[in-house]
């Protein structure tokens, strides 16, 4: 799959958010270990309305769409999270011309501005354990696919695996950051939560692609 309509964008965040909703027992637990416990409700908040509004939602062109959706993100769950995973679909909108499909030469900057984005307001570095060391590598990869050149699909997988792997990562990590600062080296052991919720999101994005590409061959 080389680009999505916008129709398939939408059905991709349609996706996503069933994703995020249905891990909201897992995202509980593992906050209620080296957090407050509120990551999986807030995350299935949030895409429980994005799920509702998608249908609703009359963006004509992706950028206005990634926006509605990090808008609706952002008001529905409220909170640092909240601003967090807004921003992340929130912030790439300018970063391309509006378009009204989606290839990797839109997604990659889009991601990579909502990336930067981020990481100027948590002030993060890598291996801080948060959701920076799953998104960071999985928007390194997706520009690394723009610039050898493979397909939207090619590049979801290696970002889907980048997220993994650095979320998987972030294990080894005592937390400097957020909530779970205070339990320093008692994180050890347990991912992040907000890594945990790029991984699923990255992984949906993949598993849309793949799906419809199958469903076209
Ligand atoms: P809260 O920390 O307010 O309870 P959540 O539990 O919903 O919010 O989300 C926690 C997640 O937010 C963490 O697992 C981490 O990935 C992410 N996070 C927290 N602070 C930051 C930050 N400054 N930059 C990036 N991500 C952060
Ligand atoms: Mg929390």
């Amino acid at each position: 799959m080389e680009r999505m309509e916008l129709d398939q964008v939408k059905e991709m965040f349609g996706c996503m958010a069933d994703a995020v909703i249905g891990k909201e027992a897992l995202l509980t637990e593992i906050d209620e270990k080296i957090g407050d416990g509120d990551h999986g409700i807030g995350m299935a908040r949030g895409f429980l309305a994005v799920k509702e509004q998608l249908p609703k939602m009359e963006a004509v062109s992706v950028n206005a769409l990634f926006k509605e959706v990090g808008m609706t993100l952002l008001d529905a769950m409220g909170g640092a999270s909240g601003v967090i995973f807004g921003t992340m679909f929130i912030s790439g909108c300018g970063a391309v011309p509006l378009t009204d499909t989606l290839s990797l030469k839109e997604l990659a900057p889009m991601m990579k501005r909502s990336l930067d984005n981020i990481q100027k307001r948590g002030g993060d570095r890598r291996g801080d354990k948060t959701m920076i060391d799953s998104y960071g590598p999985a928007v390194e990869a997706l520009l690394a696919a723009e610039k050898r050149g493979d397909t939207l699909s090619a590049a979801l997988k290696a970002a889907r695996d980048a997220a993994e792997k650095g979320m998987e990562q972030t294990k080894d990590y005592s937390a400097r950051k957020g909530r779970a600062e205070a339990y320093g080296d008692y994180s050890v052991g347990i991912p992040d939560p907000g890594a945990v919720s790029v991984s699923i999101i990255m992984d949906a994005m993949y598993a849309y692609a793949k799906k419809t590409e199958e469903e076209n061959t």
